[in-house]
């Protein structure tokens, strides 16, 4: 009977530090893919201590084996082994939860992009106003919208070629991306039309915005000179239409529509120009 539990024994011990060595793997993948921080310094804390668990779990291993003690009852190794079986558990589980949080995080953020640009997308630029109008109106912060259209664009496409067209628009994206702030939502609302929604924005600093970005479409090269092909640097303008919030508004596609209203005037009136809404457009 001694020898059958001394038997129990040996292979529940055998089988747990077998676990523990295969619960280092997910421990040690989760922990590659963690960027540097509070949540690295905590798994690299809670890996010195299931280290420790290990050492004490070798050391009884040892003890056992040494003594050949069929005396020791089953309780200690059972808690051990079970012990093995959690980190184990705990180690998958952790890297499984992270792979799927980085796998939604990853679609969430390709739902809500435009892949060509880098910049969001119409729907979630639509769903930002909804969601920011109402607030806004409530405590009556100010807001604007900007919408930005290429001049002559289909002229480019037509010289030289829709893939320049589209360097063109990841340029655009770009130059544009780098003069708004943080909090200013940039989107690609149609083919080349972008707009940008500037939270906490009186239409006064919109303007002063919309023509600091003029200005910097202006002088920047979208795609720079090609010598073997004998293609110029591409360089383009903008033409830009500016409204701000009015506390009235009910509904948020007032404040696409007026901004489309004084875009359109700004090409009527030659292109290459801001121009802010007024209730005469
Ligand atoms: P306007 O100054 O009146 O805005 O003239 P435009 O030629 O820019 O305007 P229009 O609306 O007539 O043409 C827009 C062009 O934008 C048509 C299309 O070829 C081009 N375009 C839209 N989306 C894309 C895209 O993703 N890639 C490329 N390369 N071109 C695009
Ligand atoms: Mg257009
Ligand atoms: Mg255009």
């Amino acid at each position: 009977m001694q020898n059958i539990t001394g038997y129990i024994v040996n292979g529940i011990l055998f089988v747990g530090a077998c676990l523990l060595c295969v619960s280092f793997y997910p421990i040690q993948r989760l922990i590659g893919q963690l960027p540097k921080g509070a949540l690295l310094r905590r798994w690299n804390d809670l890996r010195a201590l299931i280290l420790f668990f290990i050492a004490g779990y070798v050391s009884f291993t040892y003890l056992y084996w040494l003594k050949h003690d069929d005396n020791f009852n089953l309780i200690v190794p059972a808690v051990f082994f079970l012990g093995a079986v959690l980190v184990l558990f705990v180690g998958t589980l952790a890297l499984e939860t992270a792979t799927e949080i980085k796998r939604i995080s990853t679609l969430q953020h390709e739902n809500i992009t435009d892949h060509l640009i880098g910049i969001y997308n119409r729907r979630y630029l639509d769903r930002k106003i909804a969601e920011e109008l109402p607030r806004f109106s409530r405590y009556g912060m100010p807001l604007s919208m900007l919408l930005l259209d290429i001049d002559h664009f289909k002229a480019v496409n037509d010289h030289y070629g829709h893939q320049i067209g589209d360097q063109t628009l990841q340029s655009l994206g770009k130059v544009l991306f780098k003069k708004v702030r943080d909090t200013d939502i940039i989107a690609r609302y149609g083919g080349e039309e972008i707009s940008i929604l500037a939270l906490q924005t009186p239409v006064s600093d919109a303007v002063d915005l919309a023509e600091r970005l003029r200005q910097a479409v202006e002088t920047s090269i979208m795609v720079p000179a090609d010598e073997d092909e004998k293609r110029p640097a591409i360089t383009i303008t903008v033409s830009i239409g500016v409204t701000g919030f009015d506390q009235q508004f009910t509904d948020h596609h007032v404040l696409i529509e007026r901004a489309d209203k004084a875009l359109y005037k700004a090409k009527q009136e030659g292109r290459n120009r801001v121009i802010v809404f007024d209730s005469t457009l």
